[in-house]
């Protein structure tokens, strides 16, 4: 869609190595700028004459050798939460790294080395992932390389691994795919299931059979860092049945197809945000196995995030820079007046409230949404693919936006996008 891309900018060294230096380890320095999220290294040997010259790749931050491949590899990548085998994610603080190449053999007339090192530079961009998901960790079928593939496939960039109960796949997912997973887990309870995201082992003790220990469990996630989001309030089989004073920070309001459930929950979201409370919409497939209508990245939750990384994401959502879509493909929507976007409060209440929604189709209908209840509601035309509607601020706490879509599989109208409020003061 073009929404996502990532600012990285690349410089090529060249390095002559002479017979002579055969069996050292030569160093070629280079500069990490600050706020760099990844850094990419490919190495090219250029012979001189017929003799092979064998050269080893590694790197090394300003403290240590951050990683090594020997002669396995001629290219390698660090980013903040994922690596190259053989590389170890993390940090990339700014300052002088340098190439190490291994001169395990060298020919008589040297060879010559060139080096492309490309930087990403952490910017604020739109990711798309999904919540909500299970694995092999608990009563899904997909391992996790599955699940990475799978979000590779559909144009996913993050995925919430959320098993039941369980902690395990939390330490057993792979940091050398594209996929950025986010460590969960769904505190799954006999009256009701809640998102714990963030941190690997948030629990040491799932079982809860009393409000009082329902409180004791979550500040205990709460403790360890946790994020909390109530899962499918309103499900007919496993939606919320305890008392509905505890500490969480969002709601699912979609889960997997849009239906009923869905719009009971959704209703519920617009009865909170009337009273005032800002309260963050999210959703997730909740994906178990190969399923016709349940699949990972429906919906698609869209985060504008600064970098790939789990804590940056969710400090995004917490803000609620969050909107919601039926799938990794849209439509889209940017809902922004002045400076503030999705999930701000705006206190420019002189400028007027911006909508674009990007891949639109012909008859899906798009409505603003106030306190007041519904503001406009507006049909696509014939050809159009994206669609722009400005209003000024009226005295009201909050617009919001859902875009609705009939799908002929199913013969109904459905949501195919959701945006977090935009807040007012007045
Ligand atoms: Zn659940
Ligand atoms: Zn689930």
């Amino acid at each position: 869609m073009g929404i996502v891309q990532t600012c990285s900018k690349h410089e090529i060294k060249s390095k002559f190595i002479s017979s002579k230096e055969e069996g050292l380890y030569i160093e070629v320095p280079f500069i990490v700028p600050a706020g760099t999220e990844q850094i990419k290294v490919k190495m090219e040997v250029v012979q001189e004459g017929v003799a092979s010259s064998i050269i080893d790749l590694g790197v090394k931050d300003q403290n240590r050798v951050r990683g090594w491949s020997g002669g396995a590899r001629t290219e390698f990548f660090i980013h903040q939460a994922k690596a190259t085998p053989g590389y170890l994610h993390g940090e990339l603080e700014a300052g002088e790294w340098a190439v190490i190449l291994g001169a395990y053999k060298v020919a008589a007339k040297g060879c010559t080395v060139n080096l492309t090192i490309e930087y990403t530079l952490e910017e604020l961009r739109w990711l798309k992932g999904d919540l909500h998901t299970h694995s092999v960790h608990s009563d899904g079928t997909f391992t996790l390389r599955e699940k990475a593939s799978i979000c590779e496939e559909v144009g996913l960039d993050f995925l919430g691994l959320t098993d039941h109960n369980a902690a395990s796949q939390n330490e057993a997912y792979p940091r050398d795919v594209d996929t950025l997973f986010i460590p969960g887990m769904e505190l799954t309870t006999n009256k009701g299931h809640l998102n714990l995201f963030g941190v690997n082992d948030p629990l040491q003790d799932f079982r809860v059979n009393t409000m009082d220990e329902l409180h004791i469990v979550l500040k205990e996630a709460r403790e360890n860092g946790a994020y909390i989001s109530l899962n499918h309030p309103n499900c007919r089989n496993t939606g919320w049945r305890w008392e509905w004073d505890f500490d969480y920070d969002w709601v699912e309001v979609w889960n997997g197809p849009w239906r009923e459930d869905n719009q009971d929950a959704l209703d519920w979201w617009q009865d909170q945000l009337v009273s005032g409370k800002r309260l963050v919409a999210v959703g997730g497939s909740d994906a178990h196995r190969p399923h016709p209508s349940v699949i990972h990245g429906m919906p698609t939750t869209w985060v504008y995030s600064k970098s790939l990384t789990s804590a940056e994401i969710l400090k995004s959502i917490d803000q609620g820079h969050v909107v919601l879509s039926y799938s990794p493909k849209g439509p889209f929507l940017s809902l922004t007046c002045g400076i503030s976007m999705t999930g701000d409060i705006c206190e420019e209440t002189n400028k007027a409230v911006m909508l674009n929604v990007k891949d639109v189709q012909y008859t899906d209908v798009v409505k603003v949404i106030s306190n007041q209840g519904n503001e406009q509601e507006v049909m696509v035309e014939e050809g159009q693919d994206t669609l722009d509607l400005s209003w000024a601020v009226a005295n009201r706490s909050f617009y919001r936006v859902e875009v609705w879509r009939y799908f002929p599989e199913v013969k109904s109208r459905l949501l195919a996008a959701l945006s977090n409020p935009i807040y007012f003061s007045n």
